[in-house]
């Protein structure tokens, strides 16, 4: 079984893309590469309605990423930035309450953790994990360091909620944590799907989603001395033990001192 957790404002209280594009002294302003991400968004910007259509929502999400990144690369606007500099802008992260006891329970429990971002640096994520950096597996959209200092190219391939999804289908059972719609799908397709309750998809989801709040699974024993599938409402076949639906209909929402007691 394994914890996939996303970072940003699931793990932190805010974004932490501006701290990056702050670090290079470039001719052109971050804001450059924002309005480019913007006006590639909205043209992209259409109804959704079900499962179905957000996963092709998040593909095509995919070229409006590229757009950006693309013209990140092209301005080589990071070549040059050192992971020290990246590492010191982890004094400016603030974590969200619990967190840490969390990190914590999971390495005395033996409890696999990954951490799947869109953030652009592991450097900076392992850097404000601190002492359990080395504990947890990081999977983002990163930049490509050689030497300690950063080549202006990305090396991740992480840009999307589907690329997320895709990542997630190697673990036969997961709990997945995020805050927002680009987690929705691996949210769906965990065993236990769980919204940070001040995360933004509780407040603009594409469509109404089914939540419960984690405090309401009342089970005599927690997660790890059951099967994770016995705490959903998943049908399971009955001759294969395989799921019969990939995508569950049933999210929780929680904050960690919530999640610190469900494990
Ligand atoms: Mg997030």
């Amino acid at each position: 079984m394994r914890i996939l957790i996303d970072f940003d404002e699931t793990i932190t209280t805010k974004d932490t893309i501006s701290l990056l594009l702050s670090l290079p002294q470039h001719h052109l302003q971050p804001s450059h590469f924002s309005d480019i991400y913007l006006s590639a968004y909205k043209s992209h910007v259409k109804s959704v309605a079900n499962v179905e259509d957000e996963i092709n929502f998040q593909k095509q999400l995919l070229s409006v990423e590229n757009t950006s990144i693309n013209a990140l690369q092209h301005e080589k606007f990071f070549k040059g930035i050192t992971a020290n500099q990246i590492a010191r802008l982890s004094s400016e992260v603030a974590v969200q309450p619990g967190f840490f006891t969390f990190l914590r329970k999971c390495k005395t429990l033996n409890l696999a953790v990954s951490i799947l971002s869109l953030n652009w640096s592991s450097v900076l994520i392992r850097s404000v994990l601190g002492e359990f950096g080395n504990d947890v597996e990081i999977v983002c959209n990163d930049l490509e360091m050689v030497d300690g200092v950063c080549t202006g190219n990305f090396k991740g391939n992480i840009r999307t909620g589907y690329d997320k999804l895709q990542y997630i289908r190697q673990f036969p059972q997961k709990v997945y944590i995020g805050d927002s719609r680009s987690d929705l799908l691996s949210l769906l397709a965990s065993d236990v799907g769980i919204v940070m309750e001040s995360g933004s998809l509780l407040k603009k989801s594409p469509w109404e989603l089914k939540i419960k709040s984690l405090n309401e699974i009342r089970f005599v024993d927690k997660f790890t001395h059951r099967k994770v599938n016995e705490f959903t409402n998943r049908e399971v076949d009955k001759c294969t033990n395989r799921k019969v639906n990939e995508f569950s209909n049933q999210l929780y929402k929680a904050n960690w001192h919530d999640i610190v007691e469900f494990i």
